[in-house]
C-alpha cells in the first residue's frame, strides 16, 4: 500500500529544490491546483521559484505554511511578479486576468523593505 500522508508529499515537493517565495499571493484563480500536495481550489496560492531550475510552483496557503515550518525555504524572496511568473507557468494570457488582484499589490508597494523577512512563520 503506497498511502502518502500530507507530510511525506511535501517532503517530496521540497525535496532537491531550493525554494524562495515571491512577494505577494494569488486569490483563487480558477482552475488551480497545488503544486505540492495536489489539493484542488487552494483559496490562494503562493509563488515559489526553484533556483536550481528557475521553474515555479504555486502551493496553497497551507502547504506553504508548512514548507516554512520544515525550514525548505531560502531567506530571500525572489524578485519576480507573481502574477507574470504565474501566467507563464500555466500558460495564462496576460489579459485573461485573475479576478481583482490590485488591492494585493498595492499592499506590497511600501519603501523601506529589502526582503528581511523576520516577520515570516512564528
Ligand atoms: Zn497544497
Amino acid at each position: 500500500m503506497t498511502i502518502t500522508t500530507y507530510q511525506e508529499r511535501l517532503w517530496s515537493f521540497a525535496q532537491g529544490k531550493r525554494l524562495r517565495r515571491f512577494r505577494g499571493m494569488l486569490r483563487t484563480p480558477r482552475d488551480t491546483s497545488c503544486d505540492a500536495c495536489g489539493s484542488s481550489l487552494p483559496n490562494h496560492l503562493f509563488g515559489l521559484r526553484d533556483m536550481e531550475t528557475k521553474q515555479d510552483y504555486f502551493v496553497g496557503a497551507n502547504c506553504m505554511s508548512r514548507l516554512s515550518q520544515m525550514l525548505v525555504l531560502e531567506r530571500p524572496f525572489v524578485k519576480a511578479d507573481i502574477f507574470t511568473a504565474y501566467s507563464l507557468a500555466r500558460n495564462i494570457p496576460q489579459k485573461l486576468k485573475l479576478p481583482h488582484q490590485a488591492d494585493l499589490n498595492s499592499g506590497e508597494r511600501q519603501p523601506g523593505r529589502n526582503g528581511h523577512a523576520d516577520d515570516a512563520g512564528a
